[in-house]
């Protein structure tokens, strides 16, 4: 499960530095050297010329410092690198990197999208000391977090797991999740997806841990509840089908390692 690094420290200051650990976004590609996956060094960051109002501080991550940049979709890689994207560096960066990363991602996709006000329209600038866009209106906007609730459903000794619509048959399962609903709270979330996306009713629901995740810029807050009634009626616009697992079933295809979702699977096994 990705979490933020022992020893990262997070900054809203930018350091000058003459060659520092940087996490360059075209879109939600990251620039990487061919073929060994390091970040691009400080002849590739000359090459790429980057204006100051693209870059922004990330934090301290192994006593280096690291920043963050977004380029445009048209910008190409320099010479002996590549724009890979985020996903597809899952199990091929150490996980600890990929954190940061993820995190460096949420903060370059934030400047990307505020560089105008949302009120007014006129050029934000950000606030020294802050993870903070300004504009001269008056208007302040900090990095949007998109709550959103996971639940792994149990019933006796069998876990209930679903595959989303835009997987293909025979793809991977996983627990229910969706985002939070504004005015809503997470208890609340979780027992209207359940019943609108498998037409569940659950109780007991008990907290299990949450995890940033970048795409685009969501907390998942992941609980486990038990089955209280009903039977599986999947929501066609949503959820492709939805089965109850019990012991010695054979699983289908799981999340990845690094994701909460895998975590909050193998903490409760069918009849563990
Ligand atoms: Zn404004």
């Amino acid at each position: 499960m990705l979490a933020t690094p022992p020893g990262f420290q997070s900054l809203a200051v930018p350091i000058a530095h003459d060659a520092p650990r940087a996490f360059v976004f075209r879109g939600g590609e990251l620039l990487v050297r061919e073929p060994d996956l390091a970040l691009p060094g400080a002849a590739a960051m000359k090459a790429l010329d980057l204006p100051a109002v693209q870059v922004f501080p990330v934090g301290v991550y192994e006593k280096e410092y690291c920043c963050t940049a977004w380029v445009a979709k048209d910008v190409a890689a320099p010479a002996g690198h590549a724009f890979r994207s985020l996903r597809s560096l899952f199990g091929r960066f150490d996980d600890r990197l990929l954190s940061v990363a993820g995190r460096a991602f949420q903060v370059a996709d934030w400047g990307r999208n505020h560089r105008f006000c949302g009120a007014c329209g006129k050029p934000m600038a950000p606030v020294m000391g802050e993870r903070a866009m300004r504009c001269e209106c008056g208007h302040v906007a900090y990095p949007r977090i998109a709550p959103a609730m996971m639940v792994l459903v149990k019933r006796g000794d069998a876990i209930l797991l679903a595959r989303n619509v835009a997987v293909a048959p025979g793809g991977r399962m996983s627990a229910l999740a969706g985002f939070l609903e504004a005015g809503e709270s997470v208890e609340e979330a979780i027992h209207r997806e359940v019943h609108e996306e498998v037409g569940l009713f659950v109780k007991d629901l008990r907290y299990f841990a949450s995890q940033s995740w970048p795409f685009p810029g969501s907390l998942m807050i992941a609980f486990t509840a038990e089955y209280a009634g009903g039977e599986i009626r999947v929501d066609p616009a949503e959820i492709a089908e939805a089965h109850w697992f019990g012991p010695g079933e054979a699983l289908p295809d799981l999340p990845p390692a690094q994701s909460i979702s895998r975590a909050l699977i193998d903490a409760n096994l069918p009849g563990r």
